[in-house]
């Protein structure tokens, strides 16, 4: 057995729905700008152009259920998105068996420090702290393609306080995911325990503490996170 030299950090697990077994994470990956209305208000382009990733944390990953609202910021956004857990990976992945590596589904957040991530973009510089803070991205029991099959239509909504503030459809994403696994795969060796998060549709906007949001993709049921 490994001896490890130091207490060895815990395996970010994430709950699946319908078991006991928990899914391991090992890397986090997240598309920008991937349904053209969000592009447009955030002042962009919404062509076609080659996709772009950031990455988040495996421990910025929680299903607690709450968002802390983190420090040195006081423009918090969230961003309800659609999240996809590799069972698989590997490089140069084609299109065509993409979707083989998919163990599921579950809803998730990208929060966002839009401040900090706006002062880094001017700057040309790049996006963790505004990204990649603790428990910036709640996320919901994972649904296995088994239970649900794989979703590429349906509405994703989020709520505020019972107000509807973001909504769009699956299939208005401009990268798919199928499309989004092989791309990576071309720069990246994707695997087992990879997650990556597929975009948010236009309605972004800032959260305060005490504040409710309820998000929703059709297929995947909703969940509650609660500002604290
Ligand atoms: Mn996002």
């Amino acid at each position: 057995m490994t001896e490890f030299a130091i207490d060895q950090p815990p395996v970010v697990a994430l709950p699946v729905d319908g078991t006991s077994a928990v899914f391991p994470v090992r890397r986090v990956y997240c598309i920008g700008r991937n349904y053209a209305a969000h592009a447009v208000e955030m002042g962009h382009d919404p062509d076609r152009e080659p996709p772009f990733f950031f990455q988040k944390n495996p421990d910025n990953l929680d299903a607690s259920g709450e968002f802390p609202y983190p420090p040195k910021t006081s423009d918090v956004h969230h961003e309800v998105e659609m999240a996809v857990m590799l069972k698989s990976g590997g490089q140069n992945i084609p299109l065509d068996s993409a979707l083989d590596h998919v163990f599921g589904y579950a809803l998730s957040l990208d929060m966002t420090r839009r401040d900090l991530q706006g002062e880094q973009k001017k700057m040309g510089r790049p996006w963790e702290i505004g990204k990649a803070f603790e428990r910036s991205a709640p996320v919901g029991p994972i649904h296995t393609v088994d239970s649900v099959g794989h979703l590429d239509h349906g509405l994703v909504q989020l709520k505020v306080n019972g107000e509807v503030k973001q909504e769009g459809d699956l299939n208005q994403m401009i990268w798919k995911v199928p499309e989004m696994i092989s791309y990576l795969s071309e720069y990246f060796e994707l695997a087992a325990g990879d997650v990556i998060l597929s975009g948010t549709p236009s309605g972004v906007g800032p959260v305060q503490k005490g504040d409710r949001m309820e998000i929703s993709v059709e297929g995947l049921g909703s969940m509650g996170v609660q500002v604290v």
